[in-house]
């Protein structure tokens, strides 16, 4: 007997069909005598939807507010769940984030899962109850209802695991696993039958979405065993995330992720002395912007350029901030430029071996894709293109490091 905590993602539970087939499903592990808690989202498109509404009324929703709203589409949810496995027979209760005690910060939008209090629900588990918990809520200390940021119910499912010690978490979604890259810009993907920790953590921070980056977090620190798996299909292990140091038998990239939420701000002419760079990123922190890619371009005349990026939904403030610091320096100009992507090679293989940067390219030389920007770490390598070039990039660079292939071993 083993105890699981599943996860079922809204497409997952985007109709009544959907949800009865879910409670089928989780009344299969509970005949193999397994206890389960089930961890849900809204039902597809909810969560958009609830946002619209918001922004109908407020163009930037009050946060406490949209919280209270937000966390009703998971609600509706577990409460149709829970009746759809009532009817198979089982027994089932269901649970909103604060009735489990998902104590969060008061972070609204985008908070952060400080403990859960487990006993409701080992109590229930031990009756022979299936526990079916909203995902992506939480409760501050003072009772406000949070919310974990989009896609957080992933960060529920794991951090549910982790607080239960869990034998496994299961994030069933509408794909069979995690792949190469996201298969529907790259028909040719391919499904990884394991993905290192690592991997999975910058392929998430770069932009997969498969798995939201917090959840990966929470995997990693209680050493939570993860499996991706689609809800549409009955058989197939899916990914599993793993946490061998192992790296001999790895292939080289593991995936290619990408990202459309950045935007890049240029200060041109900007003087070449001794504390530049902090005293135009010290403002921008200062106004609480994070900063993900930083170049500075080599001097001459006197002055360079330097460039960074952030969140697109902060392009415009950090453009505000930098037309005060242009003048405080006497920079030339201040350009911003909110139509690029990223795109990144990931893959602990490419740790031990050289190469692979220059590969890269060159397979996005030859489809004449200018690259902006580039950052690197010890498993990935990350450029920054021009928006419209993104989904050729992506595929250019699967072809060029074989991802179809199998076990292209480093
Ligand atoms: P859910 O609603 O179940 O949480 P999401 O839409 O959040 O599902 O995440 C699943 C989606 O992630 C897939 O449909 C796929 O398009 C996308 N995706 C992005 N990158 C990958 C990848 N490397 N492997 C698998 N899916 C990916
Ligand atoms: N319903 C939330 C969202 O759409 C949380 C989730 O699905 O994980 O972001
Ligand atoms: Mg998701």
């Amino acid at each position: 007997m083993a105890l699981i905590v599943q996860k079922y993602g809204g497409t997952s539970v985007g109709s009544i069909e959907r949800i009865r087939n879910v409670a089928e499903r989780v009344a299969k592990f509970k005949a193999l005598g397994h206890q389960v808690v089930v961890v849900v989202s809204a039902m597809a498109g909810e969560t958009n939807r609830l946002i619209e509404l918001a922004k109908q009324i407020q163009k930037e929703p009050d946060p406490r507010e949209l919280d209270v709203l937000l966390s009703t589409g998971e609600q509706v949810t577990i409460a149709l769940l829970a009746m759809a496995l009532k009817d198979l027979g089982l027994k089932a209760k269901s649970y909103t984030g604060g009735q489990v005690r998902i104590l969060t910060d008061d972070a609204h939008t985008k908070a952060r899962i400080l403990s859960i209090d487990e006993d409701n629900i080992r109590r229930d588990l031990a009756s022979g109850h299936v526990v079916v918990v909203a995902g992506f809520q939480g409760v501050d200390a003072a009772g406000n209802i949070t919310t974990l940021g989009r896609g957080g119910s992933d960060t529920t499912g794991v951090a549910l695991a982790a607080a239960l010690k869990a034998d496994e978490c299961q994030i069933y979604t509408d794909v069979d696993g995690v792949y190469t890259t996201d298969p529907r810009i790259v028909p040719e993907a391919r499904r990884l039958k394991t993905i290192t920790f690592e991997e999975m953590l910058e392929m998430a921070s770069l932009g997969s979405k498969v798995l939201q980056i917090r959840s990966v977090e929470f995997a990693g620190k209680y050493k939570v065993r993860l499996r991706v798996l689609s809800s549409f299909e009955d058989e197939g292990e899916g990914t599993l995330i793993t946490f061998e140091e192992d790296t001999m038998e790895r292939p080289l990239i593991s995936g290619i992720a990408f990202n459309r939420e950045e935007a890049k701000l240029t200060v041109l002419g900007v003087p070449d002395r001794p504390g530049i760079a902090a005293h135009i990123l010290g403002p921008i922190a200062e106004a609480n912007i994070d900063v993900d890619m930083i170049v500075q371009n080599v001097g001459h005349d006197g002055t360079t350029d330097f460039s960074f990026t952030v969140h697109r939904n902060e392009f415009k403030k950090a453009m505000a901030v930098l037309e005060k610091v242009k003048d405080e320096i006497g920079a030339r100009a201040v350009i911003g430029d909110d139509k690029i992507a990223k795109v990144s090679l990931v893959g602990v293989g490419m740790r031990t071996h050289a190469g692979i940067a220059s590969k890269m390219f060159k397979a996005l030389s030859d489809e004449n894709i200018n690259i902006q920007m580039i950052s690197t770490s010890e498993i990935k390598i990350s450029v920054v293109v021009d928006d419209k070039y993104m989904e050729l990039a992506v595929r250019a660079l699967h072809q060029a490091f074989e991802l179809d292939k199998e076990g292209v071993a480093a």
